[in-house]
């Protein structure tokens, strides 16, 4: 059978159809059941042109929701299809979910028809990511809501909302409000509560990213007092690496960096917050006389010991708000707090080497930045990524999951989103929800033609398949130039030696 992701259980087609029929009900056994219900019914009245109604509890109707006795894992479900009726079964509103995800795929639209079959089904990873970058180019509501519907489909369960950079601040802080001066377009708390609320009816958890000490021009041209040199800052434009930090020998500035935390603590019900810690040269800290006093007091030689004191620091400050913070791989040692958690995204880092046993997120840059060309990250490789994650947790445990990335430098419209995600990201899917022995590509190509009538909610753009997939020898081309600019921005950066 053609689904996506592809499930982990048994997948049994048997002879036979079940015919929906002009008029027929959904009925479930339990409220939490609800909000699936209701998406299965909005899909087959908008897609299938069908009428459908919900029944109450107990009544005998065409598609029944039915509470598993216990022994389904809480993201799983299971589908039996006869030719006289259909059952989604499922632990939690979750589990209902998912079903309901595939059972859209089942249903053929033209004839209302659906094979009869019984298919079980639960994640292989619990963390099953899409990044979006709303710094670069600001992403608004209606949109937002797009994308967590178009992930949710795809299983995936985590937005990480890359907030703040050099380029913008992008989220409302009362503490200190003139942090959005430099952003004509932000999101407001109440902005964010909208987004909480969508995503969460949909098993997405919001992941915010704060990025400090680095990437935080934005932040200091409206307080250039928590810089080493006190500015004056002006927002830089496209990408790069920049030298301005927030000056970690000022007491008012290490405040402002708590009082920030501790503010999307409370904003964001997720028990992770990301604090970004990637791509920070060095040298202010080095000239600034207040982090050398800093550096001095504690007892600390060199600035990436300042660094680490700083990561540690502030793991300590979410932990009395009960969360654990997230940092990129790029400075991470067995130093760190070990609650860190580490994602890894540099390819010229040897994580095994550096990170020690801490939790990993995988974001591979040569897989997973889905904002690179499609000869950089062909399609087929972003569906590699899945059996070479899971190559590793066979040796490792401590691997959560991974994520697929869209930064935003340089895309802009919905359709130019659309065409680096898709159908990258659909593949990107399949392999942090599918087991490895079962991940088979042509079977997969075959299946995503159909995502665009059967799976999303709206259509998208996807990027066509030679262009998708181009001739193999330009890609190897491609990967090695960019490889190369890899390593020049690390060393710029300091995370590999000069
Ligand atoms: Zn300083």
């Amino acid at each position: 059978m053609l689904l996506i992701p592809y499930p982990n259980g048994e997948v049994i087609q048997n002879p036979g159809l079940f015919v929906l029929g002009n008029a027929f009900s959904i009925a479930i056994t339990k409220d939490t059941f609800g909000f699936a219900s209701r998406q299965l019914k909005s899909w087959l009245t908008d897609t299938c042109n069908l009428t459908v109604t919900l029944a109450e509890p107990g009544h005998s109707s065409s598609i029944q929701f039915r509470e598993s006795s216990g022994k389904l894992p809480k993201e799983g479900y299971s589908i039996y299809v006869s030719s006289t009726g259909c059952m989604l079964e499922a632990e939690s509103a979750v589990g209902a979910f998912y079903a309901v995800q595939t059972f859209k795929q089942l249903i053929d639209a033209r004839n209302g028809t659906i094979p009869c079959c019984e298919i079980h089904d639960s994640p292989s990873f619990s963390w099953r990511g899409l990044l979006l970058d709303a710094t670069r180019t600001f992403c608004p509501l209606p949109e937002m809501f797009r994308l967590l519907d178009l992930a949710s489909s795809l299983k995936l369960n985590i937005l990480h909302w890359h907030l703040t950079d050099d380029q913008g601040w992008r989220l409302a802080i009362d503490g200190y409000p003139n942090l959005t001066n430099s952003s004509p377009q932000f999101y407001s708390k109440e902005d964010v509560r909208k987004v909480l609320s969508y995503a969460s009816e949909r098993n997405i958890t919001i992941i915010p990213e704060i990025d400090m000490p680095g990437h935080f021009i934005a932040a200091l041209a409206s307080y250039p007092q928590f810089s080493c040199t006190g500015g004056p800052f002006s927002i830089p434009q496209g990408e790069g690496i920049f030298s301005e930090l927030l000056c970690l020998g000022k007491e008012e500035a290490l405040i402002f960096a708590k009082s920030v935390i501790n503010e999307v603590c409370d904003l964001f019900p997720a028990p992770f917050i990301h604090l970004g810690g990637d791509e920070i040269p060095l040298i202010r800290w080095k000239e600034c006389s207040d982090c050398q006093k800093k550096m001095k007091e504690l007892g600390l030689k060199e600035e990436k010991e300042l660094l680490r004191w700083f990561a540690n620091t502030m793991a300590h400050v979410a932990k009395e708000k009960e969360k654990t913070i997230i940092f990129w791989d790029d400075s991470i040692d067995e130093h760190y707090d070990p609650s860190i958690v580490c994602q890894i995204w540099n390819p010229l880092r040897n994580e095994r080497k550096t990170v020690g046993k801490r939790s990993l997120i995988m974001s591979n840059y040569f897989y997973t930045y889905l904002n690179l060309s499609h000869s950089i990250i062909p399609f087929r490789a972003a569906y590699r990524y899945g059996a070479l994650l899971n190559g590793k947790t066979n040796r490792r445990s401590n691997i959560m999951g991974g994520e697929f990335l869209l930064w935003t430098e340089d895309i802009h419209t919905r359709k130019e989103r659309d065409k680096h995600l898709f159908p990258r990201l659909v593949a990107g899917a399949e392999t942090l929800w599918t087991d490895p022995s079962r991940l088979d590509w042509k079977r997969f190509s075959k299946s995503y033609k159909m995502c665009n009538e059967r799976l999303f909610t709206s259509i998208v753009a996807q990027t066509r398949p030679f262009f998708a997939n181009p001739p193999r020898l330009y890609c190897k081309i491609r990967r090695y130039l960019e490889y190369r600019r890899v390593r020049k921005n690390s060393k710029k950066s300091g995370i590999t030696k000069l």
